[in-house]
């Protein structure tokens, strides 16, 4: 395992790519900007590229109220982008929001999402069915080793089914998973273009075929990304703000949101390993793959955000170690508990199963106690 010479981005990471320097995309994409009144000028950029996409459009027939989509979960980022687009771009969006079956989502999840349509837009959630929910997320632990895939893939999906049904031809998203985080399977003809997010390691990772065997009924279709030609034929074009976005970042993000009514998760970073406070609130089983992802790759949350904060110069690296030590891998047995019993197998059903998913060159494993790692963060190991 090669770390970053910059940040703690590993090698390990899928789709993960390091120049010749030993630097991960996203320290070098950071790197790259333009300092000076860069917000401006990627603004501009920004509209520009959205009227290039409308030439490309032509003349289909669009939707005469909406002009694009906003996904949101009711989160911190989804609350800041929709006021973006409304009041920055002058758009006039529909937010749209693939909900977590009760079970799943929390009470915060549920006031947010009260105070997002609160605000005053449009809104439409749709909410897969809750057993088969349930099914396939047991499904894709077992298969992956991963308990949100299928949610994942539903939440992504949601989005540009609705944007082909109501004729609506920009989808807007927040993050660009290659620049933020180093996915470049994802990477598009610009650092706007969200096209290929089809291609997010999560969402194409294992195909489709594997759902077949947990259902063959019509709530399966909830969970199919529309196809490229589909999205072409509708001229359905998905386009990320995060980099028209000088301040753009999960902690600036979650001090906007607040201001706007957004309830955080103040003090649990002992249960949750969330340092942000206010990442993944309106639902707690993100919590335990982002556990699962530091068995498996040797990083969790806590790389990822104290990552952003070393791009950004207000962390060096030796803190972020400190704090990646301490919190990646984090969970609380009582989330692990709650899981167990939304998909009905027992805790040491739950650990045989993620215990088959550990880096075992990264962790050792002794049964009756979680794995533990073998590797010192911010040094390569081998
Ligand atoms: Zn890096």
């Amino acid at each position: 395992m090669k770390y970053c010479k910059s940040c703690l981005a590993t090698d390990l990471r899928p789709n993960a790519s390091f120049n010749d320097a030993g630097v991960c995309i996203a320290c070098q994409y950071h790197s790259d900007e333009v300092p000076n009144n860069s917000s401006n000028e990627k603004i501009r950029l920004l509209r520009q590229w959205i009227e290039e996409l409308k030439k490309r459009n032509g003349r289909k027939s669009y939707n005469k109220h909406y002009d694009c989509i906003v996904g949101v979960s009711g989160g911190k980022d989804s609350t800041r982008q929709a006021h973006w687009v409304r009041d920055r771009l002058g758009m006039n969006p529909l937010l749209v929001c693939g909900a977590y079956p009760p079970k799943q989502m929390t009470e915060i999840g549920g006031d947010n999402l009260a105070n997002l349509i609160d605000m005053g837009f449009d809104i439409e959630v749709v909410c897969p069915a809750p057993r088969t929910a349930a099914h396939l997320s047991l499904e894709s632990f077992r298969k992956f080793g991963n308990v949100c895939k299928s949610t994942e893939m539903a939440l992504f999906a949601v989005v540009p089914k609705i944007a082909i049904e109501k004729k609506i031809p920009f989808i807007f998203w927040g993050e660009n998973p290659a620049l933020q985080v180093g996915d470049s399977a994802t990477l598009g003809e610009n650092e706007f273009d969200g096209s290929n997010l089809r291609n997010l390691n999560t969402l194409v990772e294992g195909g489709k075929s594997w759902m077949s065997s947990v259902s063959n009924s019509a709530h399966l279709k909830f969970y199919e990304y529309p196809d490229f030609y589909l999205m072409k034929k509708f001229g359905i074009n998905i386009v990320y703000l995060g980099p028209a976005w000088d301040d753009w970042s999960n902690d600036e993000n979650s001090v906007y949101a607040s201001l706007q009514g957004l309830q955080v998760r103040p003090y649990d970073t002992d249960s949750t390993g969330d340092i942000s406070g206010a990442s993944m609130l309106d639902e707690e089983f993100t919590n335990i793959n982002m556990m699962l992802k530091y068995y498996k790759f040797g990083f969790g949350r806590a790389t990822d955000t104290v990552n952003e904060r070393i791009r950004s110069g207000i962390m060096n690296r030796s803190e972020a170690i400190e704090i990646v030590e301490r919190y990646d891998g984090v969970c609380d047995d009582y989330i692990i508990k709650k899981y167990c019993d939304y998909v009905e197998i027992s805790v040491s059903t739950f650990w045989e199963i993620s215990n088959k998913y550990v880096n075992k060159d990264l962790f050792s494993v002794k049964r009756g106690s979680r794995p533990e790692k073998k590797f010192k963060v911010g040094e390569d190991f081998d």
